[in-house]
């Protein structure tokens, strides 16, 4: 497997920084995987001076992102001929207010992921989280350190879906009603939360309670007042089905919820397709049941 990886200037810029903290607590991770890493220059050279990841050949340096090498990692997420040049997502670690983190290279490298059903990690906690549930689909065994993550009981989960994902939302709760009614709470935004319900009533959800809580809808400010409990560490993993296809009325909304889920680097999980949504919960499943 192969993954981009780059991180703004704030996340590897301290000995305490985000991009070591993944690091340290994923290296043994990603050597058990042989996960390959298309690094950007400067993430790739702070990686070296730190001393991680030393002598990890499948780790490949790129060029700075003023030479193109995150441009270079949008069209790998789409997929180029020739060996290694297809990449299976990507890691970007993103601070919120530095400027780099909205260039065009930055946007379209989190579109062509969703696009084509790939991760986007763009916090401490999705990348950890993906790479603990790529181990488990390999067969290993749960790592302690990364407990914390899928204690979903202790945790709230958001889930989002444009109006076009409304019908792949509700397949993906119906066939993971389990997994996700293991959360201590749900949240939704309006028209999202409306369908889910009726979905959990019909499945036998106890008429009296609702299944998630209902937000504004999205165009209504919804995106909002979800990233108000991220950032108040209320609201833990975002699942978040986007219609990269269309233009959305209220995509500053959008993106404001997704900044949210940055600021909060250590603590948010945030899934934007429904294919990596499907492989986080069967790994879930796996993991929970030891197998
Ligand atoms: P909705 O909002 O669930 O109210 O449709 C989702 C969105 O469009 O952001």
């Amino acid at each position: 497997m192969l993954l981009g990886l780059a991180a703004n200037r704030l996340h590897h810029h301290t000995e305490d920084a985000a991009l070591f903290a993944f690091l340290r607590a994923c290296e043994p991770g990603i050597r058990e995987l042989q996960l390959g890493l298309h690094a950007v220059g400067r993430t790739h050279d702070a990686i070296v001076a730190a001393g991680l990841l030393q002598g990890y050949a499948p780790l490949v340096r790129y060029p700075y992102g003023r030479d193109g090498g995150l441009m270079k990692l949008v069209a790998e997420v789409v997929g180029m001929e020739g060996p290694g040049r297809t990449l299976d997502g990507a890691i970007y670690l993103i601070d919120p207010v530095d400027p780099s983190s909205i260039f065009p290279e930055a946007l379209a490298l989190k579109r062509q992921c969703v696009i084509h059903g790939k991760p986007f990690l763009s916090t401490v906690a999705s990348a950890r989280d993906w790479v603990e549930m790529e181990r488990i689909h390999a067969g290993l065994p749960p790592d302690p350190q990364a407990d914390g993550l899928h204690d979903y009981g202790a945790q709230t989960l958001a889930l989002i879906a444009h109006d076009a994902m409304k019908a792949e939302m509700l397949a993906f709760a119906d066939r993971h009603f389990d997994v996700l009614s293991r959360f201590s709470h749900r949240v939704a935004t309006g028209t999202t939360g409306l369908r889910l319900n009726e979905l959990a009533w019909n499945r036998g959800w106890p008429t009296d309670r609702y299944w998630v809580q209902r937000f504004h809808s999205g165009p209504l400010g919804g995106d909002a007042q979800i990233a108000d409990l991220v950032l108040e560490r209320r609201c833990h993993r975002v699942i978040f089905f986007e219609d990269p296809h269309v233009a959305r009325q209220h995509e500053t909304d959008i993106q404001l919820l997704e900044r949210a889920v940055t600021t909060a680097t250590y603590d948010a999980v945030c899934t934007t397709s429904p294919k990596v949504a499907q492989r986080w919960c069967e790994a879930a499943r796996r993991r929970e049941a030891g197998v």
